[in-house]
């Protein structure tokens, strides 16, 4: 079973009269372990891209499972309970919860899945070692660096083991060290866990930790061999 797969997939924005056909006839199948990096310009539909496969945002037509599980046949509030088990999201401007520590940010999804409290957060300081945040613990995001926020989100969007991580240019906003601190570590600990990445990106740093680069193309994610885009071919 993939740990993605898009099958079909339609999206279209209307505004007004007028009708964007975002995502068309859109496949993608993506194996535990993979790490996919999808690029190309703004407005190609990456970011609509992400939030479908990632339970966010609902397809007109077509299917998104998670490891094997129909994403948009479960109701809303069993794809709520499913996307927080089974998807991890990393964003550019973090979205972590300011009045939280680290460590609470990290235990959050655990806590809000009903996990006890005494585990969460040992489970939410195991992974606050893992991204090398032992001592920052108790820090609340204002009193973090951009990179240690980043790795606090990852820390967070990993904590629940989730099959497939989706991450909206992760790196957009940080600088090139900590860019790449913060890829080393989300390619080093999905590949600990056989975790499918899938990560949007416009920075040439990034594109190179892909096994596989997609670029989207007329609604489609196409290989960037086939596209002579660029990429890795
Ligand atoms: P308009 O250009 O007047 O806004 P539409 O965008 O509604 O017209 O439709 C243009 C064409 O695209 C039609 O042939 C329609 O069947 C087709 N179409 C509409 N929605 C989708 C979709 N989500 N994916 C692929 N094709 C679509
Ligand atoms: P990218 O992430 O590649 O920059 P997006 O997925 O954000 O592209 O957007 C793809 C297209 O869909 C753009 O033309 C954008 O303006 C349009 N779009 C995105 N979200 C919406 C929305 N909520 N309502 C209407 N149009 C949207």
């Amino acid at each position: 079973t993939p740990a993605l797969q898009l099958d079909r997939v339609a999206k279209t924005y209307r505004i007004g009269d007028e009708h964007v056909h975002v995502l068309v006839d859109c496949d993608l199948t993506v194996r535990a372990g993979e790490f996919v990096v999808i690029t190309g310009p703004s407005g190609a539909g990456k970011s609509t891209l992400l939030h479908v496969a990632g339970g966010l945002d609902a397809p007109d037509r077509g299917t998104v499972s998670v490891s094997g599980h129909d994403l948009w046949s479960m109701n809303r509030r069993a794809r709520a309970a499913f996307r927080r088990r089974h998807l991890g999201f990393v964003f550019q401007f973090f979205n972590l919860v300011p009045m939280l520590s680290a460590v609470e940010n990290v235990s959050l999804p655990l806590v809000l899945d009903g996990t006890p409290a005494r585990v969460a957060d040992a489970r939410g300081a195991e992974l606050l070692d893992r991204v090398g945040l032992t001592g920052r613990r108790h820090h609340r995001p204002a009193e973090l660096s951009g990179g240690q926020m980043q790795r606090v989100a990852v820390a967070r969007a990993l904590v629940t083991r989730p099959s497939v991580l989706l991450a909206d240019e992760p790196t957009g906003n940080l600088d090139k060290q900590s860019s790449t601190e913060v890829l080393d570590l989300l390619r080093s600990l999905c590949q600990e866990d056989s975790t499918a990445v899938i990560l949007v990106t416009h920075d040439p740093a990034a594109i190179g930790y892909g096994s596989r680069t997609l670029h989207i193309i007329d609604g489609n994610a196409r290989s960037a061999d086939a596209t002579g885009i660029g990429g890795d071919g």
